[in-house]
């Protein structure tokens, strides 16, 4: 609904002549999904939330003609409260540690003076003109960076190996094809900070010895693209990219390379032969892309979020980054809040907060009164997580033992009213969907597992089918080539863990 809000505010602000006192300024999402659309009018700092074109009519003539709240759009809770730093006081926002999503929101993604303004390209200043390539890779290996895209292998180990990897030429990706249902913090990035994504990806070549850089964005995600555009044409102009950066002998450039969106083409090796044009499908590793990459060199891949961190990381250092977090997991993550929780959207927050302080503080608990029954993290790949676990801390170590994920960060929110066997079964739907059939043990084994699941849903099941999905879904997870088929059978098996009794009443009542 912004481009509706937008275009009466322009309007109005013409018809009474206010456009040399007022400016709209368009920003990227900031984050609170179920507010929206939203405008924070300042220097007052008033909150407005769901807006629509004739609350945006009201707006004009009251607020900004005659210094009247309107209160009936005022942020919940604050109604007749002008409140300086509006995100502060908000709970949504006031638990938030903004790092990867530190710009979005803020400024206008389309002006770099706005990145600039920000401290935005001041590391890349840093890394080209006052550290060598080994010392920026150690400042990220001390801040213990490790990749948000889920697997949360150390950053700056990754481009240790790359920068040690022999070879004149190499590649640094950037991995923008973000596939799971219910996350969409890269794409918030790219259409709300762009700028970060060059910045990072720069440092980044600066530090592995690349010269050449892209980035695989989906073309689901064409604001993205158009952002990214622009962007990469101002860094060009301004001369952060290209020849001689900032008049030293590095030269670096982005390409990007839109993706259809499979979900497969998140996976590193499938990424690179997409890019390449052939077919995306995964091959065996090793060799890892770190020694043979794209078109065979030497190249490193970082995902969105987690090189959005990279520039505050050169520029603060690596002991600012570690104030937040935990020892194993130091910083924040971005998670993709959604489901039966009455604050949805988008929540960057220190690794180690507990899944409680996420649902009930940030997210404001069950919209409905309803008991909130577990939480399905890390989305196709990932796990459900009951009620009485809630007081673990969100890092990748204590989410796994729990059978379960950070992952790209999708948290999806369970009440009593949601059957844990339908939960598993739209997860691993999509997963057979997104199979790119390459080898026997995912191809066949996921529909297989979907076949019975249906059955059971159907009230046709047994015992044994019971048995079977789950032997079925370890011997997937040991045998397939790629991440996909490893993890897939993760929603039945965290489900079977926790939850069998739904699976048994299925198979015992016949429903
Ligand atoms: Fe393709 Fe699945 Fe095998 Fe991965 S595990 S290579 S997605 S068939």
């Amino acid at each position: 609904g912004e481009e509706s809000v937008k275009d009466v505010l322009e309007r109005k602000i013409k018809e009474y002549n206010l456009q040399d006192n007022i400016k709209i300024v368009e920003t990227g999402c900031m984050g609170a999904c179920s507010l929206g659309p939203i405008m924070v009018i300042h220097p007052e700092g008033v909150y407005y939330q769901k807006l629509t074109p004739e609350a945006a009519e009201k707006i004009v003539e009251e607020h900004l003609l005659k210094g009247r709240i309107v209160e009936e759009y005022l942020y919940q809770g604050d109604k007749g409260k002008i409140v300086p730093q509006p995100q502060k006081e908000i709970p949504f926002f006031s638990r938030q540690v903004k790092i990867a999503t530190r710009n979005v929101g803020i400024i206008d993604p389309l002006n770099i003076d706005e990145y600039i303004a920000r401290d935005g390209y001041f590391a890349l200043h840093k890394a080209l003109k006052e550290m060598k390539p080994e010392e920026v890779i150690q400042v990220v290996k001390d801040s213990g960076l490790r990749g948000r895209g889920g697997a949360g292998f150390p950053t700056g180990l990754k481009w240790e190996f790359a920068r040690k990897s022999p070879g004149d030429e190499k590649y640094m990706i950037c991995n923008a094809d973000e596939g799971d249902p219910g996350a969409f913090m890269d794409r918030s990035i790219l259409e709300g900070d762009p700028h970060t994504i060059i910045e990072a990806m720069t440092i980044a070549g600066y530090a592995i010895g690349a010269t050449k850089g892209f980035v695989y964005l989906r073309a689901e995600y064409p604001i993205a693209i158009e952002r990214l555009t622009v962007a990469l044409n101002q860094a060009r102009e301004y001369g952060f990219l290209g020849e001689n950066i900032l008049g030293t002998d590095f030269s670096f450039d982005i390409e990007i390379r839109i993706g259809a969106g499979a979900f497969v083409c998140g996976e590193e090796t499938a990424l690179m032969h997409s890019i390449e044009g052939k077919r995306g499908q995964p091959r065996v590793k090793p060799p890892f892309p770190a020694q043979k990459g794209l078109w065979g060199k030497p190249s490193n891949i970082n995902n969105v979020e987690t090189l959005a961190c990279v520039p505050p990381i050169i520029y603060h250092g690596a002991n600012w980054f570690r104030q937040w977090g935990t020892e194993k997991s130091p910083g924040t993550k971005v998670f993709a809040l959604a489901g039966k929780v009455k604050n949805t959207g988008l929540v960057e927050v220190p690794m180690g907060i507990t899944l409680r302080e996420l649902i009930y503080e940030i997210g404001g608990g069950s919209p409905t009164g309803k008991k909130i029954k577990a939480v399905q993290t890390g989305g196709p790949s990932g796990g459900v997580i009951p009620e009485e676990y809630f007081d673990t801390p969100v890092d990748y170590e204590s989410l796994q033992k729990l059978g379960a994920i950070v992952g790209s960060g999708g948290l999806i929110v369970l009440d009593e009213d949601d059957c844990m066997v339908d939960v598993a079964k739209f997860f691993l739907e999509f997963t057979v969907d997104e199979s790119c059939g390459k080898c026997t043990p995912c191809r066949e084994g996921t529909k297989k597992m979907y076949e019975i699941l249906d059955k059971i849903t159907k009230g046709e099941g047994t015992e044994e089918d019971i048995e079977i999905l789950e032997n079925l879904g370890n011997v997937i997870k040991d045998s397939s080539l790629c991440g996909l088929g490893q993890t897939a059978p993760n929603p039945v098996l965290s489900t079977l863990r926790y939850y069998k009794d739904e699976y048994l009443a299925h198979v015992r009542e016949k429903k």
